[in-house]
């Protein structure tokens, strides 16, 4: 005899927990389903530590500034790398109670174990059948590891293993440097390690425009060394483990595999549900509603590999749970991609990537950070903005950049972006002096130059057009 639910959810992370707060507005017939850890990924082994570490790396790193300014001692600073995993752990846990509390506060509507379909809408968990109306799939993704590097043994650690290292060892190797690799390979460079980083690609932080990636690798590279379009053979040597790029050999202590993730997918038995797969085992369906054909399947979360990145997995949480309970309703629009690294400069990209750029009709207002006036006060000044602005209306569709402040400019632009803003309709906006979204106008003003316009009045909205934004 099958246990009957109105709603079951497959995974306990940011996704499932989303679709179970959205499904609960309507339901409390909800069953979460987790195999593994309960916290998150977010909370126990991305977002969040990698943050708290680097938290603490970007201020270490002040010290030379501190004291070229004139404050003394700051060169004397040490860094207790025991002690700061240590720190990163605490916060970690912090954030990760509250995912816990809430899968908990379930009770019996909460099962651990691995589950597999045997039909669309039959699971078994732990040997007992379930039968759910609907199913969202939530079950995130995990670090990719060549299964030759598994040799090397502990030494290989992946962003899953290191925020619980106890006393890292100074010698760092980073295979891959996109957002996770390049976050870390600098916090652990800041924090006084030998970084020796490597990527196969031209360009890292997922960046695709070839000047913005210049500038954050210009930064990079004075703080460790790069390798780029490197491939790498890992394997343990008499004194570490050896990263060989076919060039000059480098021996590390342990080795951050950062070469992406793959979708949580096997032992669902997708095959049973009589649905297109792809080579992977990926099942065909439709990003809008998320819904897997016209079976009463959904999928959320990076696991969809649609946007993996938290505030999308929460986003996709709500879309999948609200569609799974209104399979009629009018699909929901998805928010303007943004995606932010947490380097020093910080770096990311909104709106249309410059990869994703039409290839006529497009203008592009620059911004260089290396003399912008608040960063410069501030010993941050590094890195340039590209802008891209639509030539035939004016309207900003993106940006990448590498900045100081990169994560409230970022949030400037997908918000003007998503409201259809123009580079005049942005310079009306009001821009407080000194500060760093000054870099921002000056890009919004070279843009402004390169679609040749000339403005007869000032940078000031008309009377007429002007939002009385003044309550009363
Ligand atoms: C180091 C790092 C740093 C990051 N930094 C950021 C950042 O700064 N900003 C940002 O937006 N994003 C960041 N991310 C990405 C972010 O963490 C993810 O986008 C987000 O956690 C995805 O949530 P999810 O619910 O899809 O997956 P998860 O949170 O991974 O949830 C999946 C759940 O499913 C469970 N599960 C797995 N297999 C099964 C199964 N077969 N059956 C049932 N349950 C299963 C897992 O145990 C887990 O509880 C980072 C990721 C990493 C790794």
């Amino acid at each position: 005899m099958a246990r009957r639910v109105r709603i079951a959810i497959l995974g306990a992370g940011t996704a499932g927990l989303t679709a179970l707060k959205e499904a609960q507005r309507h339901t409390e017939d909800v069953l979460l389903i987790n195999d593994g850890p309960y916290g998150t990924t977010c909370a126990r082994v991305g977002c969040m530590p990698s943050k708290a570490l680097i938290e603490v790396a970007h201020a270490f790193a002040r010290r030379d500034w501190l004291a070229g300014a004139g404050v003394g001692g700051t060169t004397g600073l040490e860094v207790d790398l025991a002690r700061v995993m240590a720190h990163v752990r605490v916060l970690r846990d912090r954030f990760t109670a509250g995912a816990i509390r809430l899968a908990q506060s379930l009770g019996e509507r909460s099962i651990h174990g691995r589950p597999r379909f045997l039909d669309a809408q039959t699971l078994e968990v732990n040997g007992e059948r379930i039968h759910a109306d609907v199913v969202i799939i939530a079950t995130g993704t995990r670090p990719i590891v060549p299964e030759a590097w598994r040799a090397v043994g502990e030494r290989l650690v992946t962003s899953d293993d290191v925020f619980e290292m106890v006393s890292p060892g100074r010698r760092v190797g980073v295979v891959g440097l996109g957002p996770i690799g390049v976050e870390l390979g600098q916090a652990f460079a800041q924090l006084g390690c030998e970084v020796h980083a490597f990527t196969q690609g031209s360009t890292v932080a997922a960046l695709s425009d070839p000047a913005v990636n210049a500038s954050l690798l210009e930064v990079l590279g004075r703080q460790m060394s790069i390798t780029t379009e490197a491939t790498v053979a890992v394997h343990t040597g008499h004194d570490g483990v050896v990263l060989d790029d076919g060039n000059q050999p480098q021996t590390v202590d342990w080795v951050l595999a950062s070469l992406g993730r793959r979708p949580n997918i096997d032992g669902l038995c997708l095959e049973t549900l009589g649905i297109e797969l792809d080579e992977r085992g990926m099942p065909a369906f439709d990003p809008a509603t998320l819904r897997l054909r016209d079976l009463p399947i959904y999928i959320a979360g990076d696991v969809s590999e649609l946007r993996p990145l938290m505030h999308e997995a929460a986003d996709e949480g709500r879309i999948a749970a609200y569609h799974a309970l209104h399979p009629e309703a009018e699909c929901l629009a998805r928010r303007v991609p943004l995606g932010i690294v947490f380097t020093e400069p910080g770096a990311g990209r909104v709106g249309v990537s410059y990869r994703d750029l039409p290839a006529s009709g497009v203008v592009v207002g620059a911004g260089d950070f290396s003399r912008q006036a608040r960063a410069l006060m501030a010993g941050r000044n590094a890195g340039l903005l590209h802008l891209y602005v639509n030539g035939a209306d004016g309207r900003v569709i993106g940006a990448e950049l590498a900045t100081p402040d990169a994560e409230h400019l970022l949030h400037l632009l997908a918000w003007s972006i998503q409201q259809g803003l123009t580079v005049d309709g942005m310079l009306q906006m009001p821009f407080y002096h000194p500060t760093v979204e000054e870099g921002l106008r000056g890009a919004l003003q070279a843009a402004r130059r390169a679609l040749s316009e000339r403005r007869e009045q000032p940078d000031l909205p008309l009377c007429r057009a002007a939002i009385d934004w003044a309550l009363g």
